[in-house]
């Protein structure tokens, strides 16, 4: 956000529709805004809750009048003030327009993006990193960043040409497991040769498979690889993976949804730790 009309301490009443910073805010549903400020909104009082408990950065927090003197959101802040952060206290109209939705929610965060370098990651003995190969829709990466959450999973690599993690539907779909999660940004050569070097295992999937999900040894040290929407997993990467394996089917259709498949494979192989 801007560094307009700014009262450090005051809470910023916003009514306009013509607000400056409402228009700063509202950018963030794209992706260029995203990238050239380093920022991200955030919809619902949880998710300002879940940030400030993992200290990420919040450059603001607005809320509705409604809400003003709930103590939830008067402590969500007075944590955000005491950070440095913006208070911003919005009109329902206003909110409904930087979120574009009719029904906003009550609670809005402005966060800073945080990725984590891959040379970082340690995975250690039975624990579990996702590998998705250029996701791209922002509901899967959502639902599962939401799911490796739940399971105790470690973090999420991103390979190649990905969809956005900080997008409006991407953040949605984490219900705030996008702050508990951590995520690796990467190119599929660049992921490949610390994986050689780190000494994980390679679990890809596949429909093309011959080995059964549920055979997979579930103490290693692992990194599940899962494909494209469309593609699956290109060819580089599957040749890549210490093993293939594929989730039984029984109907007519071709595959599972990206996301359906990688909780199925994250909770066979968290099955000893659940
Ligand atoms: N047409 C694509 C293909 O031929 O691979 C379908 C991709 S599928 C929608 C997306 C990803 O979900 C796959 O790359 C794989 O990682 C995973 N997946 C879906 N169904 C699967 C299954 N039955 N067994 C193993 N992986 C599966």
């Amino acid at each position: 956000m801007a560094d307009r009309e700014k009262a450090p301490g005051a809470v910023r009443q916003i009514t306009s529709l013509t607000n400056p910073v409402v228009k700063d805010i509202r950018a963030l549903a794209m992706k260029k805004a995203r990238e050239e400020t380093g920022q991200f909104l955030g919809e619902g009082l949880k998710l300002v809750t879940d940030a400030l408990e993992e200290h990420w950065p919040i450059a603001a927090v607005a809320y509705a009048p409604a809400v003003r003197d709930q103590p939830h959101v008067a402590k969500a802040a007075a944590a955000v003030r005491a950070r440095g952060g913006d208070v911003l206290e919005m009109s329902e109209a206003v909110l409904a327009k930087i979120t574009r939705r009719d029904n906003p929610q009550m609670v809005v965060g402005v966060f800073g993006q945080r990725l984590r370098p891959l040379a970082d990651v340690k995975v250690g003995e039975g624990e579990v990193w996702v590998a998705l190969e250029e996701v791209r829709d922002p509901g899967n990466l959502g639902t599962i960043i939401r799911t490796v959450d739940s399971v105790g999973a470690k973090g999420v690599v991103l390979i190649g040409d990905t969809c956005d993690p900080f997008s409006f539907e991407a953040v949605r779909a984490t219900m705030g497991s996008l702050f508990h999660v951590p995520l690796v940004k990467t190119g599929r050569d660049a992921f490949v040769a610390w994986a050689r070097a780190s000494g994980v295992r390679l679990v890809g999937t596949h429909l093309k498979a011959t080995h059964d999900y549920r055979k997979v040894e579930a103490h290693a040290p692992t990194v599940l690889v899962m494909g494209n929407e469309q593609a699956g997993l290109s060819e580089p990467m599957s040749a890549a993976c210490d093993v293939r394996v594929k989730i039984p089917m029984a109907g007519r259709a071709d595959s599972l949804n990206l996301a359906v498949a990688t909780g199925v494979m994250l909770y066979e192989l968290r099955r000893n730790s659940l």
